[in-house]
Protein backbone atom coordinates (compact mmCIF):
# COMPACT_ATOMS: atom_id res chain seq x y z
CA UNK A 1 0.00 0.00 0.00
CA UNK A 2 1.40 3.52 -0.72
CA UNK A 3 -0.44 6.54 0.35
CA UNK A 4 1.29 10.24 -0.74
CA UNK A 5 2.07 12.29 2.37
CA UNK A 6 -0.19 14.76 3.11
CA UNK A 7 0.40 18.65 1.76
CA UNK A 8 -1.27 21.70 4.02
CA UNK A 9 -3.24 22.42 0.46
CA UNK A 10 -4.51 19.00 0.84
CA UNK A 11 -5.27 19.30 4.05
CA UNK A 12 -6.92 22.64 3.57
CA UNK A 13 -9.64 21.12 1.96
CA UNK A 14 -8.62 21.49 -1.99
CA UNK A 15 -8.49 18.76 -4.32
CA UNK A 16 -5.42 16.36 -2.46
CA UNK A 17 -3.72 13.62 -4.34
CA UNK A 18 -5.70 10.66 -4.09
CA UNK A 19 -3.92 8.23 -1.74
CA UNK A 20 -4.41 4.96 -3.79
CA UNK A 21 -6.97 2.96 -2.12
CA UNK A 22 -7.73 4.04 0.96
CA UNK A 23 -11.01 3.92 2.63
CA UNK A 24 -12.62 5.75 5.83
CA UNK A 25 -14.85 3.30 8.07
CA UNK A 26 -16.75 5.16 10.66
CA UNK A 27 -18.85 2.86 13.09
CA UNK A 28 -21.25 4.35 15.25
CA UNK A 29 -22.05 3.77 19.04
CA UNK A 30 -24.74 0.82 18.50
CA UNK A 31 -21.73 -0.74 16.30
CA UNK A 32 -19.05 -0.93 19.32
CA UNK A 33 -21.44 -1.21 21.95
CA UNK A 34 -20.08 -4.22 23.95
CA UNK A 35 -16.61 -6.73 23.28
CA UNK A 36 -18.31 -8.73 20.85
CA UNK A 37 -19.08 -6.00 18.85
CA UNK A 38 -16.04 -4.18 18.91
CA UNK A 39 -14.51 -7.42 17.79
CA UNK A 40 -16.79 -8.04 15.03
CA UNK A 41 -15.98 -4.05 13.52
CA UNK A 42 -12.38 -4.97 14.29
CA UNK A 43 -12.45 -7.83 12.00
CA UNK A 44 -14.12 -6.06 9.24
CA UNK A 45 -11.75 -3.14 9.88
CA UNK A 46 -9.50 -5.96 8.91
CA UNK A 47 -10.69 -7.29 6.13
CA UNK A 48 -10.49 -4.26 4.15
CA UNK A 49 -6.82 -4.44 5.20
CA UNK A 50 -6.46 -7.90 3.88
CA UNK A 51 -8.11 -6.96 0.33
CA UNK A 52 -5.09 -4.48 0.22
CA UNK A 53 -6.56 -1.29 1.21
CA UNK A 54 -5.48 1.37 3.49
CA UNK A 55 -8.20 1.62 6.05
CA UNK A 56 -8.42 4.90 8.23
CA UNK A 57 -11.69 3.61 10.97
CA UNK A 58 -13.38 6.57 12.80
CA UNK A 59 -15.57 5.25 15.54
CA UNK A 60 -17.98 6.80 18.18
CA UNK A 61 -18.55 6.49 21.55
CA UNK A 62 -19.92 2.72 23.03
CA UNK A 63 -23.90 2.51 23.16
CA UNK A 64 -25.00 5.34 25.41
CA UNK A 65 -21.54 6.37 26.94
CA UNK A 66 -21.69 10.04 25.65
CA UNK A 67 -25.87 10.54 27.26
CA UNK A 68 -23.81 9.09 30.47
CA UNK A 69 -21.66 11.56 30.50
CA UNK A 70 -23.80 14.35 29.91
CA UNK A 71 -25.74 12.94 32.60
CA UNK A 72 -22.72 12.59 35.09
CA UNK A 73 -22.00 16.19 34.75
CA UNK A 74 -25.55 17.30 35.34
CA UNK A 75 -24.85 15.66 38.58
CA UNK A 76 -22.05 17.39 39.88
CA UNK A 77 -23.19 20.86 37.86
CA UNK A 78 -26.31 22.66 36.89
CA UNK A 79 -24.71 24.45 34.33
CA UNK A 80 -21.49 22.49 33.26
CA UNK A 81 -18.80 24.60 31.57
CA UNK A 82 -18.69 24.04 27.96
CA UNK A 83 -14.71 23.67 28.12
CA UNK A 84 -14.55 20.90 30.74
CA UNK A 85 -17.85 19.09 29.03
CA UNK A 86 -15.68 18.55 26.19
CA UNK A 87 -12.79 17.00 27.88
CA UNK A 88 -15.84 15.11 29.63
CA UNK A 89 -17.34 14.28 26.03
CA UNK A 90 -14.29 13.40 24.27
CA UNK A 91 -13.27 10.69 26.61
CA UNK A 92 -16.24 8.04 25.25
CA UNK A 93 -14.42 7.80 21.50
CA UNK A 94 -11.03 7.38 22.99
CA UNK A 95 -12.30 4.34 24.43
CA UNK A 96 -13.97 2.81 21.30
CA UNK A 97 -10.49 3.50 20.12
CA UNK A 98 -7.79 2.45 22.30
CA UNK A 99 -10.08 -1.00 22.96
CA UNK A 100 -10.62 -1.51 18.92
CA UNK A 101 -6.88 -0.80 18.30
CA UNK A 102 -6.06 -3.92 20.77
CA UNK A 103 -8.32 -6.07 19.46
CA UNK A 104 -7.39 -5.53 15.36
CA UNK A 105 -3.95 -6.35 17.02
CA UNK A 106 -5.16 -9.45 18.35
CA UNK A 107 -5.87 -10.26 14.92
CA UNK A 108 -2.20 -10.06 13.57
CA UNK A 109 -2.68 -6.23 12.24
CA UNK A 110 -0.72 -3.19 13.43
CA UNK A 111 -3.02 -0.88 14.45
CA UNK A 112 -2.97 2.69 16.40
CA UNK A 113 -5.21 4.64 18.13
CA UNK A 114 -5.04 8.82 17.79
CA UNK A 115 -7.26 11.18 19.46
CA UNK A 116 -8.89 14.16 17.38
CA UNK A 117 -6.15 16.26 18.25
CA UNK A 118 -3.28 13.88 17.68
CA UNK A 119 -4.79 12.82 14.20
CA UNK A 120 -4.94 16.92 13.27
CA UNK A 121 -8.71 17.61 13.26
CA UNK A 122 -8.92 21.67 14.04
CA UNK A 123 -11.83 23.61 15.01
CA UNK A 124 -13.55 26.73 16.19
CA UNK A 125 -13.96 27.25 19.48
CA UNK A 126 -17.39 26.78 19.85
CA UNK A 127 -17.26 24.38 22.52
CA UNK A 128 -19.72 21.75 21.96
CA UNK A 129 -21.13 22.36 18.92
CA UNK A 130 -17.43 23.27 16.77
CA UNK A 131 -16.92 23.13 13.54
CA UNK A 132 -13.58 21.60 11.73
CA UNK A 133 -11.70 24.29 10.22
CA UNK A 134 -8.49 21.82 8.98
CA UNK A 135 -7.26 18.36 9.46
CA UNK A 136 -3.52 18.15 9.15
CA UNK A 137 -3.67 14.51 8.21
CA UNK A 138 0.49 14.42 8.36
CA UNK A 139 0.05 11.65 11.38
CA UNK A 140 -2.71 9.85 9.68
CA UNK A 141 -0.46 9.57 6.05
CA UNK A 142 2.71 8.65 7.75
CA UNK A 143 0.85 5.71 9.96
CA UNK A 144 -0.77 4.60 6.92
CA UNK A 145 2.43 4.67 5.06
CA UNK A 146 3.72 2.71 7.52
CA UNK A 147 1.07 -0.32 6.70
CA UNK A 148 -0.98 0.47 10.02
CA UNK A 149 -4.81 0.78 10.39
CA UNK A 150 -5.30 3.71 11.76
CA UNK A 151 -7.87 4.56 14.47
CA UNK A 152 -9.29 8.00 14.74
CA UNK A 153 -11.65 9.12 18.33
CA UNK A 154 -14.62 10.27 16.14
CA UNK A 155 -17.12 13.87 17.18
CA UNK A 156 -13.78 15.94 19.22
CA UNK A 157 -10.75 18.01 17.61
CA UNK A 158 -8.42 20.61 19.25
CA UNK A 159 -9.61 24.26 19.09
CA UNK A 160 -7.10 26.77 17.38
CA UNK A 161 -6.56 28.04 20.56
CA UNK A 162 -5.28 24.72 21.94
CA UNK A 163 -8.40 23.62 23.54
CA UNK A 164 -10.30 19.89 23.40
CA UNK A 165 -13.54 20.61 21.24
CA UNK A 166 -16.37 18.43 20.73
CA UNK A 167 -18.30 18.51 16.75
CA UNK A 168 -21.98 18.41 18.64
CA UNK A 169 -24.49 15.08 18.65
CA UNK A 170 -23.42 13.00 16.33
CA UNK A 171 -20.42 14.54 15.10
CA UNK A 172 -18.52 11.21 14.15
CA UNK A 173 -20.00 11.13 10.81
CA UNK A 174 -18.24 14.81 10.50
CA UNK A 175 -15.05 13.61 11.39
CA UNK A 176 -14.92 10.35 9.36
CA UNK A 177 -15.95 12.86 6.47
CA UNK A 178 -13.28 14.98 6.82
CA UNK A 179 -10.77 12.81 7.13
CA UNK A 180 -11.35 10.81 3.94
CA UNK A 181 -11.53 14.38 2.46
CA UNK A 182 -8.34 15.53 3.45
CA UNK A 183 -6.55 12.02 2.46
CA UNK A 184 -8.34 12.03 -0.72
CA UNK A 185 -9.91 8.38 0.15
CA UNK A 186 -12.29 6.18 -2.23
CA UNK A 187 -14.73 6.52 0.01
CA UNK A 188 -16.10 7.23 3.60
CA UNK A 189 -18.39 4.30 4.77
CA UNK A 190 -20.46 5.11 7.75
CA UNK A 191 -21.30 1.58 9.08
CA UNK A 192 -24.57 2.05 11.30
CA UNK A 193 -27.42 -0.25 12.79
CA UNK A 194 -29.76 0.57 10.13
CA UNK A 195 -29.19 -0.98 6.52
CA UNK A 196 -29.13 2.23 5.20
CA UNK A 197 -31.52 5.53 4.04
CA UNK A 198 -34.70 4.38 3.82
CA UNK A 199 -37.60 6.05 2.26
CA UNK A 200 -39.18 6.76 5.38
CA UNK A 201 -38.72 5.62 8.71
CA UNK A 202 -39.18 1.62 8.80
CA UNK A 203 -40.44 2.19 12.33
CA UNK A 204 -43.50 4.08 10.96
CA UNK A 205 -43.52 2.69 7.61
CA UNK A 206 -42.95 -1.68 7.26
CA UNK A 207 -42.84 -1.13 3.44
CA UNK A 208 -40.19 1.51 3.96
CA UNK A 209 -37.89 1.13 0.52
CA UNK A 210 -33.92 0.80 1.19
CA UNK A 211 -32.57 3.82 -1.48
CA UNK A 212 -29.62 2.63 -3.50
CA UNK A 213 -28.33 6.18 -3.99
CA UNK A 214 -29.50 9.82 -2.64
CA UNK A 215 -27.87 12.78 -3.96
CA UNK A 216 -26.40 15.12 -1.69
CA UNK A 217 -28.80 17.85 -1.79
CA UNK A 218 -31.79 15.61 -1.05
CA UNK A 219 -30.14 14.14 1.75
CA UNK A 220 -29.45 17.60 3.45
CA UNK A 221 -32.58 17.78 3.22
CA UNK A 222 -33.37 14.61 4.45
CA UNK A 223 -31.27 15.17 7.43
CA UNK A 224 -32.28 18.55 8.30
CA UNK A 225 -35.97 17.58 8.64
CA UNK A 226 -35.70 14.68 10.46
CA UNK A 227 -33.33 11.69 9.18
CA UNK A 228 -31.16 10.64 11.56
CA UNK A 229 -28.96 8.25 10.07
CA UNK A 230 -26.26 10.52 9.07
CA UNK A 231 -25.65 14.06 10.41
CA UNK A 232 -26.52 17.49 8.69
CA UNK A 233 -23.11 18.99 9.02
CA UNK A 234 -21.15 15.49 7.70
CA UNK A 235 -23.25 15.28 4.21
CA UNK A 236 -22.51 19.61 4.15
CA UNK A 237 -19.21 18.99 4.13
CA UNK A 238 -18.52 15.43 1.76
CA UNK A 239 -20.57 17.94 -0.77
CA UNK A 240 -18.86 20.65 -0.29
CA UNK A 241 -15.47 18.02 -0.50
CA UNK A 242 -17.27 16.15 -3.25
CA UNK A 243 -16.42 12.76 -0.38
CA UNK A 244 -18.98 9.44 -1.20
CA UNK A 245 -20.54 8.18 1.41
CA UNK A 246 -21.58 5.13 1.75
CA UNK A 247 -24.67 4.64 4.58
CA UNK A 248 -24.60 0.37 5.31
CA UNK A 249 -25.34 -1.86 8.15
CA UNK A 250 -22.30 -3.47 10.48
CA UNK A 251 -24.23 -6.26 11.37
CA UNK A 252 -24.88 -7.15 7.20
CA UNK A 253 -22.66 -7.71 4.16
CA UNK A 254 -25.10 -6.18 2.06
CA UNK A 255 -24.64 -2.48 0.74
CA UNK A 256 -26.62 0.48 1.85
CA UNK A 257 -27.38 3.79 0.44
CA UNK A 258 -24.68 5.57 -1.68
CA UNK A 259 -24.79 9.19 -0.91
CA UNK A 260 -23.42 11.29 -4.27
CA UNK A 261 -23.63 14.43 -6.25
CA UNK A 262 -26.66 15.00 -8.44
CA UNK A 263 -24.69 14.75 -11.32
CA UNK A 264 -23.18 11.40 -10.75
CA UNK A 265 -27.07 10.07 -10.66
CA UNK A 266 -29.26 9.48 -14.20
CA UNK A 267 -32.47 10.12 -13.04
CA UNK A 268 -34.28 11.87 -10.11
CA UNK A 269 -37.48 10.07 -8.87
CA UNK A 270 -40.19 12.89 -8.48
CA UNK A 271 -40.36 11.87 -4.83
CA UNK A 272 -37.54 10.11 -3.28
CA UNK A 273 -38.91 10.39 0.59
CA UNK A 274 -40.95 11.18 3.45
CA UNK A 275 -39.32 12.21 6.94
CA UNK A 276 -40.23 13.29 10.10
CA UNK A 277 -38.96 15.40 13.38
CA UNK A 278 -41.01 15.20 16.53
CA UNK A 279 -38.10 17.19 18.53
CA UNK A 280 -39.12 20.45 17.69
CA UNK A 281 -40.75 23.12 19.61
CA UNK A 282 -42.51 26.71 18.56
CA UNK A 283 -41.75 29.67 19.64
CA UNK A 284 -44.23 32.88 19.36
CA UNK A 285 -43.61 36.28 19.99
CA UNK A 286 -46.87 38.20 20.71
CA UNK A 287 -47.09 42.21 20.19
CA UNK A 288 -43.53 42.58 18.06
CA UNK A 289 -43.18 46.52 17.22
CA UNK A 290 -43.60 46.59 13.59
CA UNK A 291 -40.73 48.19 12.45
CA UNK A 292 -37.72 47.66 10.60
CA UNK A 293 -34.97 45.77 12.48
CA UNK A 294 -37.43 43.91 14.82
CA UNK A 295 -36.64 40.52 12.89
CA UNK A 296 -33.03 41.29 13.07
CA UNK A 297 -32.68 41.89 16.73
CA UNK A 298 -34.62 38.58 17.09
CA UNK A 299 -32.82 36.14 15.08
CA UNK A 300 -29.40 37.34 15.36
CA UNK A 301 -29.77 36.77 19.33
CA UNK A 302 -30.40 33.16 18.90
CA UNK A 303 -27.90 33.25 15.91
CA UNK A 304 -24.92 34.41 18.69
CA UNK A 305 -26.72 31.86 21.49
CA UNK A 306 -26.13 29.23 18.78
CA UNK A 307 -29.61 28.59 18.07
CA UNK A 308 -30.71 26.74 15.00
CA UNK A 309 -33.83 28.33 13.72
CA UNK A 310 -36.20 26.53 10.89
CA UNK A 311 -39.79 27.11 9.63
CA UNK A 312 -40.34 31.05 10.08
CA UNK A 313 -43.45 33.10 9.57
CA UNK A 314 -44.54 36.58 10.28
CA UNK A 315 -48.10 37.91 10.43
CA UNK A 316 -47.65 41.77 8.97
CA UNK A 317 -50.44 43.58 11.28
CA UNK A 318 -53.77 44.72 9.36
CA UNK A 319 -53.73 47.83 11.05
CA UNK A 320 -51.26 50.67 10.51
CA UNK A 321 -49.07 50.90 13.95
CA UNK A 322 -50.22 47.48 15.58
CA UNK A 323 -47.72 45.12 16.44
CA UNK A 324 -46.42 41.97 14.53
CA UNK A 325 -46.26 38.34 15.65
CA UNK A 326 -43.34 36.05 14.49
CA UNK A 327 -43.39 32.46 15.21
CA UNK A 328 -40.36 30.18 14.52
CA UNK A 329 -39.69 26.43 14.77
CA UNK A 330 -36.68 25.35 16.99
CA UNK A 331 -35.23 21.84 17.91
CA UNK A 332 -36.32 21.07 21.61
CA UNK A 333 -32.70 20.47 22.54
CA UNK A 334 -31.90 24.61 21.57
CA UNK A 335 -34.91 25.53 23.84
CA UNK A 336 -34.23 26.78 26.64
CA UNK A 337 -31.04 28.34 25.10
CA UNK A 338 -33.83 30.10 23.17
CA UNK A 339 -35.83 31.01 25.96
CA UNK A 340 -32.85 32.68 27.92
CA UNK A 341 -31.59 34.52 24.41
CA UNK A 342 -34.80 36.04 24.02
CA UNK A 343 -35.57 37.30 27.46
CA UNK A 344 -32.86 40.65 26.67
CA UNK A 345 -34.75 41.57 23.35
CA UNK A 346 -38.06 40.68 24.88
CA UNK A 347 -37.31 43.66 27.23
CA UNK A 348 -35.48 45.66 24.62
CA UNK A 349 -38.50 45.23 21.96
CA UNK A 350 -41.45 45.43 24.40
CA UNK A 351 -42.23 42.63 22.91
CA UNK A 352 -45.84 41.46 25.05
CA UNK A 353 -45.70 37.71 25.37
CA UNK A 354 -42.90 34.87 24.20
CA UNK A 355 -45.13 31.54 23.76
CA UNK A 356 -43.70 28.18 23.67
CA UNK A 357 -45.37 25.33 22.36
CA UNK A 358 -43.66 21.80 22.23
CA UNK A 359 -46.64 19.29 21.01
CA UNK A 360 -45.57 20.05 17.31
CA UNK A 361 -44.08 17.71 15.08
CA UNK A 362 -43.45 18.04 11.48
CA UNK A 363 -43.21 16.13 8.11
CA UNK A 364 -41.30 16.26 5.05
CA UNK A 365 -41.48 15.28 1.39
CA UNK A 366 -38.14 15.61 -0.54
CA UNK A 367 -37.43 15.14 -4.28
CA UNK A 368 -34.93 16.27 -6.83
CA UNK A 369 -37.88 15.45 -9.40
CA UNK A 370 -40.04 18.27 -8.11
CA UNK A 371 -38.09 21.23 -9.17
CA UNK A 372 -39.45 20.49 -12.73
CA UNK A 373 -43.40 18.74 -11.59
CA UNK A 374 -46.08 21.22 -10.38
CA UNK A 375 -49.03 19.90 -8.30
CA UNK A 376 -46.96 18.39 -5.61
CA UNK A 377 -47.97 20.82 -2.67
CA UNK A 378 -51.30 20.32 -3.43
CA UNK A 379 -50.93 16.68 -3.41
CA UNK A 380 -49.40 17.23 0.04
CA UNK A 381 -52.24 19.38 1.38
CA UNK A 382 -54.57 16.68 0.09
CA UNK A 383 -53.36 13.70 1.21
CA UNK A 384 -53.29 15.54 4.97
CA UNK A 385 -56.93 16.96 4.83
CA UNK A 386 -58.03 13.81 3.74
CA UNK A 387 -56.25 12.57 7.00
CA UNK A 388 -58.24 15.28 8.76
CA UNK A 389 -54.86 16.88 9.89
CA UNK A 390 -54.66 20.48 10.14
CA UNK A 391 -51.57 22.25 8.61
CA UNK A 392 -50.28 24.49 11.15
CA UNK A 393 -46.94 25.85 9.13
CA UNK A 394 -45.66 25.44 5.64
CA UNK A 395 -42.15 26.06 4.41
CA UNK A 396 -40.88 25.03 1.49
CA UNK A 397 -37.47 24.51 -0.41
CA UNK A 398 -37.01 23.55 -4.73
CA UNK A 399 -37.06 20.00 -3.51
CA UNK A 400 -38.79 19.86 -0.11
CA UNK A 401 -42.44 20.70 1.50
CA UNK A 402 -42.47 20.63 4.97
CA UNK A 403 -45.63 21.03 6.99
CA UNK A 404 -45.76 21.50 11.01
CA UNK A 405 -48.69 19.75 12.57
CA UNK A 406 -49.53 18.50 15.72
CA UNK A 407 -46.93 16.08 16.94
CA UNK A 408 -49.47 12.99 17.45
CA UNK A 409 -50.94 13.58 13.87
CA UNK A 410 -46.69 12.73 12.43
CA UNK A 411 -47.13 8.83 12.51
CA UNK A 412 -50.62 8.93 10.44
CA UNK A 413 -49.27 11.50 8.19
CA UNK A 414 -45.90 9.47 7.30
CA UNK A 415 -47.73 6.91 6.42
CA UNK A 416 -50.60 8.72 4.63
CA UNK A 417 -47.76 10.64 2.57
CA UNK A 418 -45.44 7.83 1.31
CA UNK A 419 -48.44 6.02 0.51
CA UNK A 420 -50.34 8.34 -1.40
CA UNK A 421 -46.86 9.13 -3.17
CA UNK A 422 -46.44 5.40 -3.79
CA UNK A 423 -42.92 5.00 -2.14
CA UNK A 424 -42.59 1.69 -0.94
CA UNK A 425 -41.36 -1.24 -2.24
CA UNK A 426 -44.33 -1.72 -4.28
CA UNK A 427 -44.44 1.29 -6.20
CA UNK A 428 -43.36 2.15 -9.73
CA UNK A 429 -39.64 3.73 -9.50
CA UNK A 430 -37.83 5.48 -12.00
CA UNK A 431 -34.27 3.55 -11.81
CA UNK A 432 -31.51 5.78 -11.07
CA UNK A 433 -27.64 5.13 -10.38
CA UNK A 434 -24.29 6.45 -11.04
CA UNK A 435 -23.42 6.77 -14.42
N1 LIG B 1 -20.78 10.03 20.66
C1 LIG B 1 -21.31 11.23 20.10
C2 LIG B 1 -22.82 11.23 20.23
O1 LIG B 1 -23.39 10.35 20.82
C3 LIG B 1 -20.88 11.43 18.69
C4 LIG B 1 -21.30 10.37 17.71
O2 LIG B 1 -21.70 9.29 18.09
O3 LIG B 1 -21.20 10.61 16.51
O4 LIG B 1 -23.44 12.14 19.78
MG1 LIG C 1 -24.53 8.66 15.01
Amino acid sequence: MSSSVNTPAAAAGEPSRAVSETVVMKFGGTSVADADRIQAAARRIVAQRESGKGVVAVLSARGKTTDELIAMAEEVSRNPDPREMDMLLSTGERISCALCAMAINDLGHRAISLTGSQAGIVTDTSHTKARIVDVRAMRISEALDQGLIVLVAGFQGVSTSRDVTTLGRGGSDTTAVAVAAAIGAEVCEIYTDVAGVFSADPRLVPDARKLPYVSFEEMLEMAASGAKVLQLRSVEYARTHGVRMHCRSSFDPAPGTVVLGEDETMEHPLITAVTHNTEEARITLVGVPDRPGAAASIFMALADANCNVDTIIQNEPRTEGADAEVSFTIGTEDLRAAEAALAPVQTELGIKTVDTDREIGKVSIVGAGMRSHPGVAGKVFKTLAGEGINIEMISTSAIKISCVIRSGDVPQAVRALHAAFELGEGGIQPEHGPR
